[in-house]
């Protein structure tokens, strides 16, 4: 069974909609998929019609910011009911400081000369919640950026002219909505925090005393170095592993749905918390 538990639609900062995703999964292989946007489940009653006629097994999910000692962590919330009222409250309190942090950010980069930048990344991401991504492509579109990783290191990362710091979730209040909304919680791209070995350590117990239960092992963004360290950990603290693509579009020709490696045999899977 091809698994791919992490990918991003219109309703966030991909660039398919949520009907879309779901088809493309079915063309790629993908048996079973969560849709995990950033910070809400907009998107999953379409995703849901959509999986329906496309015999897809969907997993309702969200990738949710968090702060944890400074540091901003994404952390999946898997297998949810989205309508879970503790969930939805959260979400919502989380997506009033992004707008808050979207306008701040488009007037910083107004302050460098670029015109217009918050209500071009308000059309941009369609009235729907604006991500870094958004500011992003509008940097590519001005000429200023030729990729929205170089336009974030250029303008929108700590240190740097837009960037605005915010306080996202506490660990402790996104596991218990998740748990709350019958989900697991699951650490999504670990390595990409760039933390030491001991940094992430903390994480990794504070996160499975808190009753966060997985590890994003096999992701997009993990090399095979990393993909091995991360199945290390999981076995070692008596976590489970999952997989995902962080698709955002076919924009980016790196990133497919379902096109990763299996995750490692040492590794229980995440989905085995909801069979
Ligand atoms: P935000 O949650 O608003 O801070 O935006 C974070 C999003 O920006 C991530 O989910 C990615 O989609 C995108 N992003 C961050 N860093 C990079 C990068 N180096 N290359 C491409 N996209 C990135
Ligand atoms: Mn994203
Ligand atoms: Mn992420
Ligand atoms: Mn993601």
């Amino acid at each position: 069974m091809n698994y791919d538990l992490h990918c991003h639609s219109t309703a966030s900062d991909g660039t398919l909609s949520p009907a879309a995703m779901v088809e493309r999964a079915v063309e790629r292989g993908v048996d079973v998929l969560a849709l995990t946007d950033h910070d809400t489940t907009a998107g999953i009653a379409e995703a849901r019609i959509a999986a329906e006629a496309n015999g897809l097994e969907l997993r309702a999910g969200v990738e949710i910011s968090v702060t944890w000692h400074g540091h901003t962590i994404h952390v999946l919330a898997l297998n949810v009911d989205p309508d879970a009222a503790e969930l939805a409250q959260g979400l919502a309190k989380i997506r009033e400081t992004r707008d808050w942090r979207a306008e701040e950010m488009g007037r910083r980069l107004e302050n460098q000369g670029i015109e217009g930048a918050y209500a071009e990344a308000q059309s941009l991401a369609s009235g729907g919640l604006i991500a870094r991504t958004h500011y992003g492509r509008l940097l590519i579109k001005r000429g200023l950026a030729d990729s929205i990783g170089g336009a974030i290191k250029k303008y929108l990362r700590r240190g740097k002219p837009a960037f605005v710091g915010v306080e996202w979730a506490s660990l402790e209040d996104m596991i218990n909505w998740t748990t709350a909304a019958g989900g697991v919680a699951v650490i999504a791209h670990p390595a990409r925090y760039k933390m030491t070995a001991t940094k992430l350590r903390l994480l990794v117990e504070d996160f499975k005393q808190l009753g966060g239960k997985g590890l994003e092992v096999v992701s997009g963004s993990h090399n095979p170095t990393e993909v091995r360290m991360m199945a290390d950990i999981v076995r070692r603290h008596g976590l489970y592993g999952s997989r995902g693509s962080d698709y955002h579009g076919p924009e980016n020709r790196w990133i497919e749905l379902g096109r990763m490696v299996a995750l490692p045999d040492d590794c229980p899977p995440i989905w085995q918390c909801w069979h």
